[in-house]
């Protein structure tokens, strides 16, 4: 049996070696290493898959939220709400742009940001609510739909784990993570679930004046060459990540159904278990499963992690310190205990392997590890 790895990109290269290697050939040939024609090429095609009017490259996920929230125009002060419970890039951009990261807590079973604490979090200062789609399902977004229509915010999602994953809302439209907010924002990180081999990421809009915006931010600024209208930043995604996605996208589809397959296996294994509960599920949203995450009740979650370390099973601790209580965040405002569904999860979650090239003989394994 192959070595299990939380993520098996060499394998997956193995099968679609000669696409890639196609792509990254013909941009070495032509030369157009940055804004060539397989930049364009992509982003056509990742409009046509996620229905999104504009998809605007950039250079990763992080630049991506941050273009967003400047394209917005959001000014200091403006109060961002934010879950507490997932990577610190969404709280990190607000606080670079100077904007108040206000943070609340999750839904212990989606492990998703909180409708109702959104709601008591809403002040005269909120703009922006930035959903994460955590794992790769979606957050409760016709409730945050609704909750930012009311109070006039703008909803930025952050779908960096979520690509591909479908919402139904109650009048039977179904959308696709990064298209239901004003603005979506994806990675293309290796290990994510559409990912380069090296930074990538985009924007997702339907409206035309902001995917404007957007592409003159990202562009320094600077809509006639050489001429700066506002103060932007340098973010493109380069033409060898855009080979590498555009061979990787037309595969997504199956990517996901493998994925979604060990869950399956993992949920059947682990469904009825007190000990440990596997993923909730939001019945509105898909689930593409970035990571398939258990939550470890009444025992030991760092023990069981390096008894599987011991049987040479990697699992991983996403998130391990809520954004509240890490170093560079402490704020007045919070203090530990304020969120203890975030807090809970931080010192109980263990995501298992999970990717694209899992066997039967790997879920086996795994399966019967975590149950001895
Ligand atoms: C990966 C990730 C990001 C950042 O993406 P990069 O491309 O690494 O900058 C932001 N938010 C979430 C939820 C992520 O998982």
């Amino acid at each position: 049996m192959k070595k299990i790895q939380m993520v098996d990109l060499q394998t997956q290269y193995e099968h679609i070696k000669a696409d890639i290697d196609r792509g990254i050939a013909e941009v070495i040939a032509n030369a157009q290493f940055i804004k060539g024609p397989q930049v364009s090429a992509f982003q056509q095609h990742l409009e046509q898959y996620t229905g999104a009017k504009h998809v605007i490259p950039v250079g990763n996920g992080t630049d991506a939220l941050q273009i967003a929230l400047m394209a917005l125009g959001l000014k200091p002060g403006d109060e961002v709400i934010t879950p507490t419970f997932t990577f610190i890039a969404t709280a990190e951009v607000v606080a670079l742009l100077g904007l108040t990261p206000v943070v609340v807590d999750v839904d212990w079973d989606t492990m998703n940001i909180s409708v109702d604490a959104i709601r008591k979090a809403i002040t005269p200062r909120t703009k922006a609510i930035v959903p994460v789609h955590l794992f790769g399902q979606c957050a409760d977004m016709e409730e945050i739909l609704a909750i930012a229509k009311e109070h006039h915010l703008y909803v930025v999602e952050d779908g960096c784990q979520a690509i591909g994953a479908k919402y139904t809302f109650s009048d039977g439209t179904v959308k696709q993570a990064c298209t239901m907010g004003e603005i979506g924002c994806t990675s293309f990180f290796p290990s994510k679930n559409l990912g380069c081999y090296g930074d990538g990421g985009a924007l997702f809009t339907d409206n035309d004046e902001l995917a404007a915006h957007i592409r003159a931010i990202a562009n320094h600024g600077m809509v006639v060459r050489y001429h700066h209208d506002e103060v932007g930043v340098n973010s493109r995604l380069d033409s060898i990540q855009a080979a590498v996605l555009d061979a990787k996208l037309p595969h997504l589809d199956e990517y996901i159904a493998a994925r979604q397959h060990a869950a399956a296996r993992y949920d059947k294994a682990f469904g009825n278990r007190e000990d440990m509960l596997v993923p909730g599920r939001n019945a509105h949203s898909t689930h593409v499963f970035h990571q398939y995450t258990l939550r470890i009740v009444g025992r030991d979650r760092d023990e069981l992690k390096q008894r599987l370390a011991d049987k040479e099973i990697p699992a991983m601790v996403y998130y391990p310190v809520p954004l509240h209580m890490q170093k560079a965040y402490q704020d007045p405002r919070y203090k530990q205990g304020d969120f203890p569904v975030a807090e809970r999860l931080a010192s109980c979650v263990l995501s298992l392997p999970m990717h694209t090239e899992l066997t039967e003989e790997q879920l086996d394994y795994i399966i019967h590890a975590v149950i001895d």
